[in-house]
């Protein structure tokens, strides 16, 4: 800041010094315009004796300057009085001049008003200019901060600005918004209110240590939010030193890396993770199975391996859609994942297979505790979309070291024990070193149907189906049958794997074809008999539109009567109501092909479901009729199923009937007709036309002694 103006500072210069004894006249040349505007009288030995004005001095040039001092002249003003108390006195004295002397009296000049002014002036120009360049200073400067100050607030990166205690002095918005404190909640603090206990206290120390030696330091460090949130920040850390080389404050920028760290764990999850049921993928399991076999190597113990694969998933898939059948599998996995221990691994490994890695469980006997819970949690019943299924799976384990030493041979003997607890139905096996052949029989049945369609090693075997009211043929029911090798495979072996692998298709058109071919053979013996051929569909068989197709071309090349084709489908195919099958059935049934409901009461329909869709027959399950006799329940169930299908206006077959008193009985219940053992055994179409003895109005009888046994006495 400027010293404020004093006197001495505004000294006049348009004065003349004489001496007492000199005269105007002398001193002034009469040619001169400019005269001093005041002159100051010294006496000989130079000591000030007072002011005399040039108007006065004037009018009298030729008297002596001593003479015209004025008798009372006015006090000299110091040097150091303020301009505006030499105003006051310049006011009340109406004097145009003050002499001016120094602190010790001493004249060093005279003053006038005018002379203050100019000074002033003088000055103010001065400081105009010097203002201006302060002011364009000040503006470049201001310029620049706010640049700086808009670029502190803007940036999406948090600033922390610390003096070398260090202590908070200032933070930006980006650091509000990120840590949720607002500016006051920090100022004055140690930055480490930030720390999330995520880093232990060597980090920081090391952190601080590459602060002193190199005077920066980088990384990513774990900071708690003021709402308790823990979040990963990229932090950068600048110390700013003064000339000896000392801190003086620290700068830290850092960003909010949890967003990149989000789409990072997002990434990982969609690699190493199921997205149906967040279980780890193949990957994983592969990666954790591998770390199990180097950890048990190197502690010289052990761990079991499980495979899990659920019985008939695909069926219930294909039945109920694939939104049901997701539903399942997640809680399926939810259910595994709840009974096994949290540091073992549970596994999907694709499709209904699971897999599970035991770490503690290395005995046969602690591993089928395990195994126990498993199962007893996947059959319990899933209630899903309004339905209720009930689930069970296959387990097969294999125990590293025993059963293989390496990853690939643990896993491929868990999963040959799962074939084996598949196939012989107990659910349960624990890997035995003869089965090995079971998983590649299975990759082998594969081959050998493909190759047994084009071989011709495929038959059909007819089963009758019999009117219980008067003991005639009413139709049958086409089974398909494999001669392979000379060996009878079973259709309940070959049908799943031909359903698992994606062969049914080709089968089932070999079947339909080939059963309307032998049926339309058959037709030629006895033209005017009514006679129904059931044929069984698969559902993975019911695609619409394009069965529709396959079905019927078939049959107009045959030239077969629709109302000769029976379809039998499975109760779960009615109850999905999946739009293809239900599509592809009322189309059927609209041609007048007729659709029965086979294996009924084995699944998870109710009757009432079945007054909405259009099918003609229900085939009461050979479990309910086989022990009709013995057990009261199954009476009842069978005898409720007749009369309701009967409300409805459906006709009811009893499979599986083999005695007499079955037969009896099921008539006496009004059930409509009968298949079994009883009748006949499925056989060749030539054997089957040899059981018809003769044909009596459109009516087939069987010369078989039981069927004729079966029919109502007369
Ligand atoms: P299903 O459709 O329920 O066929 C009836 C099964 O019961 C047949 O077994 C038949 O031999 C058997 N059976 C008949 N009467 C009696 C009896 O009195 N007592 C006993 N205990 N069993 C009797 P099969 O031929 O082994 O067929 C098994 C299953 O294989 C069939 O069950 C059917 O689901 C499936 N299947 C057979 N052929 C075909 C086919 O061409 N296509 C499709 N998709 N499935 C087929
Ligand atoms: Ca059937
Ligand atoms: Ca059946």
């Amino acid at each position: 800041m400027k010293p404020v103006l004093r006197i001495g500072d505004c000294l006049c210069k348009n004065w003349l010094k004489v001496g007492g004894f000199q005269r105007y006249r002398e001193v002034v040349s009469s040619s001169e315009d400019s005269s001093p505007g005041v002159f100051a009288v010294f006496s000989d030995s130079g000591v000030y004796m007072g002011l005399v004005g040039s108007r006065q001095a004037a009018l009298f040039p030729n008297r002596i300057f001593a003479d015209l001092l004025v008798r009372r002249p006015s006090a000299p003003v110091s040097v150091d009085t303020r301009l505006d108390e030499a105003l006051i006195r310049f006011r009340e004295e109406r004097v145009d001049h003050f002499a001016v002397v120094d602190a010790d009296g001493r004249f060093v000049g005279v003053i006038s008003e005018l002379s203050m002014f100019s000074t002033l002036l003088e000055q103010e120009a001065q400081s105009r200019e010097e203002r201006e360049v302060l002011i364009t200073q000040l503006k470049a400067e201001l310029e620049y901060h706010k640049l700086a100050t808009m670029a502190f607030e803007t940036t999406s990166e948090g600033v922390l600005i610390t003096d070398s205690t260090p202590s908070v002095m200032h933070v930006n918005r980006a650091f509000i918004e990120t840590t949720g404190y607002s500016l006051e909640d920090v100022v004055g603090k140690n930055p480490n209110l930030l720390h999330s206990g995520r880093q232990a206290a060597e980090f920081y120390k090391t952190m601080w240590q590459a602060l002193r030696e190199t005077g920066g330091w980088e990384g990513e460090i774990w900071n708690r939010r003021k709402n308790g949130e823990i979040y990963p920040e990229w932090l950068h850390i600048n110390s700013v030193r003064d000339e000896n080389g000392d801190a003086t404050h620290y700068v830290g920028v850092f960003s909010d890396i949890g967003p990149n760290k989000e789409i990072q764990r997002e990434l990982q999850q969609m690699a190493y993770y199921d997205t149906l049921t967040g279980l780890p993928n193949r990957r994983l399991f592969l990666d954790r199975l591998e770390r199990a076999v180097a950890q048990s190597y190197r502690l010289k113990d052990g761990f079991s391996l499980l495979f899990i694969d659920l019985d008939r998933f695909k069926y219930v898939n294909d039945a109920y859609g694939h939104e049901l059948g997701d539903g399942l599998l997640k809680t399926v996995a939810q259910r595994i994942r709840a009974v096994v221990r949290e540091s073992d691994t549970v596994a999907r490994l694709g499709g209904d297979e699971f897999v599970a890695i035991l770490h503690d469980c290395h005995d046969k006997e602690s591993c089928q505790l395990v195994v126990d819970k498993i199962r007893q949690c996947v059959n319990e019943p899933i209630g899903l979309g309004g339905h209720e299924l009930n689930v069970s799976a296959a387990i097969g384990i294999s125990f590293y070291p025993e059963d293989g030493e390496t990853v690939t041979d643990i896993i491929r003997n868990a999963d040959v024990a799962m074939y084996r607890a598949k196939e012989d139905g107990m659910g349960v096996c624990f890997y035995q070193p003869e089965m090995n052949v079971g998983a590649s029989e299975r990759l082998e049945i594969e081959g050998a149907i493909r190759r047994g369609l084009a071989n011709d090693e495929f038959w059909l075997a007819w089963q009758p189906q019999v009117d219980l009211s008067d003991g005639t043929l009413s139709g049958a029911e086409v089974l398909a049958r494999w001669t392979h090798d000379g060996q009878e495979i079973p259709p309940g072996t070959f049908i799943p794997i031909a359903e698992s692998s994606g062969l049914i298709d080709m089968l089932g058109d070999w079947v339909f074809h080939q059963a309307v071919h032998e049926a339309m053979e058959f037709k030629e013996k006895c033209k005017d008999c009514s006679l129904k051929i059931a044929v069984n569909f698969s559902p993975l068989q019911l695609r619409g539109e394009e069965t529709f197709h396959r079905i019927t071309e078939v049959m107009q090349e045959k030239a077969m009567e629709p109302d000769m084709l029976e379809m039998e489908v499975t109760e779960s195919v009615i109850m999905s109501k999946r739009p293809g099958a239900m599509e592809l059935l009322s189309r059927m049934d609209d041609l007048g092909v007729s659709v029965a409901v086979d294996d009924f009461g084995t699944g998870y329909s109710n009757l009432s479901n079945l007054k909405q869709i259009r099918v003609d027959k229900l085939k009461i399950d050979q479990s309910f009729v086989c022990d009709l006799e013995l057990n009261e329940t199954s009476r009842q169930i069978v005898q409720a199923v007749i009369m309701m299908a009967h409300s409805l206006g459906l006709k009811v077959v009893a499979e599986g009937v083999e005695t007499a008193a079955q037969c009896a009985a099921l008539r006496e219940m009004g059930c409509d007709y009968g298949q079994g053992y009883l009748y006949s055994r499925p056989v060749p179409l030539n054997t089957l036309k040899s059981l018809c003895e003769k044909c009596v109005d459109g009516k087939i009888i069987l010369n078989t002694a039981n069927g004729k046994a079966c029919a109502p006495s007369p």
